[in-house]
């Protein structure tokens, strides 16, 4: 991944989070405590402005330092689970791997911190299908991968509909949660869109 596409994505997903914010909070508000959209706002504006001010480097470096600010700026479960993910983008990409092996390494440090599995109702099912759709259409080029990898991230949220959530605030309604769509996941269709927009 080129460093200005790296920087192209931040600003696309910033843009997308403020349009949305409401959105993800209405959401967040259905099955949490109301505030992914705000806490997002926060994180991505802090991460934009962070990623501004960062002397030109590599695609890693600007996915790094969004994963570094996403962890210091924003509370709650998806801060610490966004932080991770962009850092090990980041990481992934400076040690010279690909974008296909820096989403998988992402949704892998997910999982680990979040112990989330799919079915789950996180973002994790929205994020488990982009990645396995961006690894399929990879030899297609990076602009049809990110175009699969946010067709399935959209699907995989829209999927979290009828689960029943196991994990983060939502699981405490139980049975209450179904019928709902994830924020988070929500959230991660925005991200995945986002980098397919920069990508086309
Ligand atoms: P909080 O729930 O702390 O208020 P947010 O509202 O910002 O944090 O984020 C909620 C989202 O975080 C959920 O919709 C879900 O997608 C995600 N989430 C919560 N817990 C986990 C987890 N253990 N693993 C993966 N994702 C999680
Ligand atoms: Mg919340
Ligand atoms: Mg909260």
């Amino acid at each position: 991944m080129e460093e200005e596409l790296a920087r192209a994505w931040i600003a696309a997903v910033t843009a997308a989070v403020r349009t949305e914010a409401d959105r993800l909070t209405e959401l967040d508000t259905a099955i949490g405590d109301g505030d992914h959209g705000v806490n997002l706002r926060r994180g991505f504006d802090a991460a934009a402005a962070a990623v501004d001010s960062l002397a030109p480097g590599s695609a890693g470096d600007v996915l790094g330092k969004t994963g570094t600010t996403l962890l210091s700026k924003v509370g709650g479960a998806s801060g610490p689970l966004y932080g991770t993910l962009f850092r090990a983008l980041g990481k992934t990409l400076r040690a010279g791997g690909s974008l296909a092996e820096g989403l998988q390494a992402a949704l892998d440090g997910v999982r680990q911190l979040g112990k989330a599995a799919p079915g789950d109702k996180t973002m994790v099912d929205a994020l488990t299908p982009a990645v396995a759709a961006y690894a399929a259409a990879a030899g297609e080029g990076e602009a049809d991968a990110a175009r699969a990898a946010a067709d399935a991230a959209a699907q995989g949220a829209r999927a979290t509909v009828p689960m029943q959530a196991r994990k983060g605030r939502a699981s405490y309604l139980g049975e209450r949660s179904i019928g709902h769509q994830d924020p988070g996941a929500t959230s991660t269709a925005l991200i995945l869109a986002a980098l397919a927009d920069v990508t086309a």
